[in-house]
């Protein structure tokens, strides 16, 4: 964020309130109230008190209008509007600045991060031990407990799965707990629902609180990690992802495999043909055992698979898979075309659609249809991230020159398309950006949110459809 400090949220209307800072997807800026920086988790209570109070005096009330609060980590949401609220009038809550890692258990497998903890904090804390987190993707220099309450995915299974319990700031600036959260040094095994009700991913894609710290679980750093690079042409792409779905039901590869179409390939020095990345880990006795037999499947005549260069998942994708920790974003670096995170937002236009689809060829090779259709005068690759043996996440990635107005207009309309096309077929993102909402939740949701929230102290998110026409 770069977005001048301040210290209170101003109400809409004062001089305080400005633009939003460029972000990558060049969405509409929105009007901000102010931003708000605490350092400790008492300054976020003071934070919600004060926006609560302003909620409970609001117009109704006879007071100013409210500001609400966005609470955001490390606010690289890229693609889906960064650290931009959906509405105009709310003041950024940016919790960077908790950025403690309060506590690790090796024996027990988790550690207790606050918002600022950055993917590459932990790794580098966790060296040497024999545990990992689970990366994603994504920057280094991103937000664990950001990526979580987006349900992200991580290499090696989706974040809402490491998340065992959370600390929140709810609305009147009461600070809860939810799920499991450790006595220090104490013999409870970790166990994410904790007992009764499950209360964790309540929060989870949600906008009902603030969360202040996450219980995140670690997983056993495997022995050995073996990426396999396999390539197929574009007119195999039915009969190579049936292959890879039998394979994963098989539990001969885990459910973790990437698919990159012939445009995000190049980022692996793939030119023309999908590549595939099996990411297999644990004893080298298994890994030998399962490189030997996904090998000898390849060589089967008639197999749309071909071994791609070493060079095709090389020490960088390795590192990534095992844990490891990169403070110079290498990856990262490779797949923006040089970019770091910092100046992502200000460089780079991005944006992402992410629907789920099965995992089957002719629905991957429909999705490919879709893409090119809506996407025909753009740039735009597609990454496939296998969730299990029926799912399979695409990540579509729309490039475009961030100061060339048409080229962002371009883009916008790609995007557009992409979500009625996909909507028609009744293949839903799992995540969205501030311009696309999912839709709307069911009135259970919307009990519970007016429960926690029945002032509207924290912002209305991505999660809960399209924003209301202004009153006449
Ligand atoms: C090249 C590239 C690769 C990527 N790869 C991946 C990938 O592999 N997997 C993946 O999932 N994503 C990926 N992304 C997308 C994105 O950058 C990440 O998901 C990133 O982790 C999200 O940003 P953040 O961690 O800063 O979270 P934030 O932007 O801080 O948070 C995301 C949202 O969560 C909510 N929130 C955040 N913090 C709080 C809080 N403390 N209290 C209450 N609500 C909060 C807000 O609604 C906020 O908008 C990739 C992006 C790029 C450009």
């Amino acid at each position: 964020m770069t977005t001048p400090r301040t210290d209170a949220p101003a109400a809409p209307d004062s001089p305080a309130a400005s633009a939003s800072p460029p972000e990558t997807g060049r969405f509409r800026p929105r009007q901000l109230a102010g931003l708000l920086r605490p350092r400790t988790v008492e300054e976020v209570v003071g934070h919600v008190r004060a926006a609560a109070r302003a909620a409970e005096d609001s117009p109704d009330g006879g007071g100013s209008a409210p500001v609400p609060l966005h609470p955001v980590s490390t606010g690289r949401n890229w693609g889906l509007g960064s650290a931009l609220p959906v509405r105009d009038g709310a003041a950024v809550l940016d919790l960077s600045g908790l950025d403690r890692i309060r506590e690790i258990d090796t024996l027990r497998g988790y550690a207790v991060v606050e918002p600022g903890v950055t993917q590459d904090l932990l790794a580098q804390r966790l060296t040497g031990t024999d545990r990992v987190l689970n990366l994603t993707g994504a920057s280094r220099h991103t937000s664990i407990i950001g990526n979580i309450l987006e349900r992200g995915v991580g290499l090696h299974r989706t974040r809402a799965e490491d998340l065992a319990g959370l600390e929140l700031v709810l609305a009147d600036g009461q600070r809860v707990r939810t799920g499991w959260w450790p006595a220090p040094g104490g013999p409870a095994v970790v166990q994410p629902h904790g007992s009764g009700p499950s209360l964790n991913h309540l929060f989870t894609q949600a906008s009902w609180a603030a969360v202040t710290a996450a219980v995140v679980r670690l997983r056993p750093r495997p022995r050995t990690v073996t990426v396999l690079p396999l390539t197929f042409p574009a007119d195999r792409l039915n009969g190579a992802v049936d292959v890879l779905r039998e394979w994963t039901a098989g539990h001969l590869v885990p459910a973790t495999t990437k698919i990159y179409d012939p445009v995000a390939a190049r980022t692996y020095g793939v030119r023309d043909r999908y590549l595939a990345h099996l990411a297999l880990t644990g004893d080298p006795e298994v890994t030998d055992a399962l490189t030997r037999i996904v090998g000898d499947r390849v060589r089967t005549p008639g197999s749309p698979f071909e071994h791609a260069s070493p060079g095709a998942a090389d020490a960088d994708v390795h590192a990534a898979y095992a844990g490891r920790p990169d403070p110079a974003d290498t990856l990262f670096r490779r797949k923006t075309g040089g970019c770091c995170a910092r100046c992502l937002d200000r460089e780079r236009g991005l944006l992402m659609f992410l629907p789920l689809v099965p995992f089957r060829g002719t629905a991957a090779a429909e999705a490919a249809g879709l893409v090119r259709d809506a996407t025909a005068d753009c740039t735009a690759g597609v990454t496939m991230n296998v969730l299990d043996a029926d799912t399979v996440d695409h990540v579509v990635t729309i490039g475009f020159t961030p100061d060339d107005p048409d080229a962002a207009r371009r883009a916008h309309r790609a995007l557009d398309r992409l979500h009625t096309a996909f909507a028609a077929r009744g293949w839903l993102p799992y995540r969205s950006d501030v311009d696309h909402p999912l839709p709307p939740h069911t009135a259970l949701h919307r009990r519970l949110r007016d429960a926690l929230d029945p002032h509207g102290v924290f912002a209305r998110g991505r999660f809960e459809g399209p924003q209301p026409p202004p009153a006449p």
